[in-house]
């Protein structure tokens, strides 16, 4: 089936479905913590890559979820597996074995680098089970006592406490300490610094034992590594026995037009994450280990959710979609297509935009440093011009669509766009 027909198979909003009431912003703003600054739109249903808000506005949805939502909405092969998984059985702990999980877990074996996955719900609880086990591997086998793990500027690994510790942006970390303790930080694709803070920190008990990397850095605006840092990474830690752990929390699942990031940089990690992409939106976490797979024992990890027959029997047939239907195929010429088509709005306006770049559909626009106009701001109005977009950081403005997006839609969203721009630079 092509992807076309996909979409037009996806449910369609019928019309006169649309709230009577407009969505009250105050009583929302009352019940919910205030842990966002929100868009002021209410979003009510979906279909492929656009969504509708509470009075009927359609939206091409260039967020999914931020770089979520696979398949995009309401995808008929997630719908078939969503219905049978709830009729059939949706949680049961894992003290049975679960067979949607090993089936998902060989897919993923089958389709990486990895030889064992541990579940979980979310890209934090990956990297936390990530840390872990570096942490556990550099007692047990580096006999390292106090272990460091190297983390580099910008990065962003998720928003529990060990994970805001290892993310590289202060922001993140102000008010919450004190800190987990065994992390440093090192500028992103600098070679020397690693090597620098690798001997420096070999001092007394402590020792670097593991380097937790993203082979992109999304929320950190976007910015791909280099071959040759990401090579010569491998190497130091070949020689050393330091763990190279790869997040690929926001990258992976196909995002970058390879199923995982680190298939653009010729490297394989020993450890890596996965979460957004890996259940087209439906909470899932895992962490894949290469050859250090009997690094926990019974009752080291757990999760309760971690790995459900839900989760895994839905992400399970987003995995095989997305290889039954060649999207990864899509996501290159998407990708491409749309970086294009940025690079001509950018060459238009280069007294704004400084660059483009990204792998597949994970794409970013940079903005002058040294002007006022944020990547906010273009957000705004561009969903004035009926186009979903997301910050990363204060100047780059993210491209991240449904994988499924159609030349059409990057025509489309590309016109939004300059016309956005237009707008703000007026
Ligand atoms: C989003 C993200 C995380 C955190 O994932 P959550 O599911 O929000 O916990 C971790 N690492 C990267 C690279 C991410 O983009």
């Amino acid at each position: 089936m092509s992807i076309q027909t996909l979409i037009e198979q996806a449910t369609i909003p019928p019309s006169g479905s649309v709230s009577s009431q407009p969505f009250d912003a105050d009583s929302f703003n009352e019940a919910v913590m205030s842990t966002y600054a929100r868009f002021p739109l209410a979003l009510e249903r979906g279909a492929g890559c656009r969504v509708w808000d509470t009075q009927g506005r359609e939206y091409l949805d260039f967020v999914a979820g931020i770089a979520t939502c696979t398949l995009g909405h309401a995808h008929p092969a997630m719908v078939e597996a969503v219905t049978r998984q709830i009729q059939k059985l949706h949680h049961v702990s894992n003290l049975y074995y679960i067979p949607e999980q090993g089936e998902l877990a060989q897919w993923i074996i089958q389709h990486s680098c990895a030889d064992r996955v541990f579940f979980c719900n979310s890209g934090a609880e990956a990297n936390e089970a990530a840390i872990k086990l570096a942490r556990k591997y550099a007692h047990t086998v580096l006999d390292i006592e106090k272990p460091i793990i190297i983390t580099a500027n910008a990065s962003f690994h998720g928003r529990t406490l060990a994970t805001i510790t290892a993310t590289g942006q202060p922001k993140y970390q102000k008010y919450f300490d004190p800190l987990v303790p065994g992390f440093h930080y090192v500028p992103y694709n600098d070679i020397s610094a690693v090597e620098a803070a690798i001997s420096e920190l070999d001092e007394g008990d402590y020792r670097v034992a593991a380097i937790l990397i993203e082979p992109l850095q999304g929320e950190g605006g976007v910015r791909p590594g280099d071959v040759a840092y990401f090579q010569k990474l491998r190497q130091i830690c070949d020689e050393t026995g330091i763990l190279l752990i790869f997040d690929e929390v926001q990258v992976g699942m196909g995002r970058s037009g390879k199923l995982w990031g680190y298939e653009h940089l010729g490297v394989e990690p020993d450890i890596f994450t996965s979460a957004k992409g890996l259940g087209g939106g439906i909470p899932i976490g895992a962490m894949m280990s290469k050859k250090f797979c009997d690094v926990f024992q019974p009752g080291e990890h757990a999760s309760t959710f971690g790995g459900n027959p839900f989760a895994c029997g839905v992400a399970l047939a987003v995995c095989q979609t997305l290889e039954r239907e060649n999207i990864l195929q899509n996501v290159e010429a998407r990708g491409e297509q749309l970086r294009n088509g940025l690079q001509a709005i950018a060459a238009k306006y280069p007294n704004y935009i400084t660059d483009v770049r990204g792998w597949g559909l994970i794409n970013g626009l940079e903005l002058q440093a040294d002007i006022q106009l944020t990547a906010a701001d273009i957000v705004k109005v561009a969903i004035d011009e009926g186009v979903l977009l997301v910050p990363a950081g204060p100047k780059v403005v993210r491209f991240v669509p449904p994988l499924i997006v159609t030349k059409a839609e990057v025509d489309a969203a590309l016109e939004a766009v300059e016309k956005a721009i237009a707008t703000v630079t007026k």
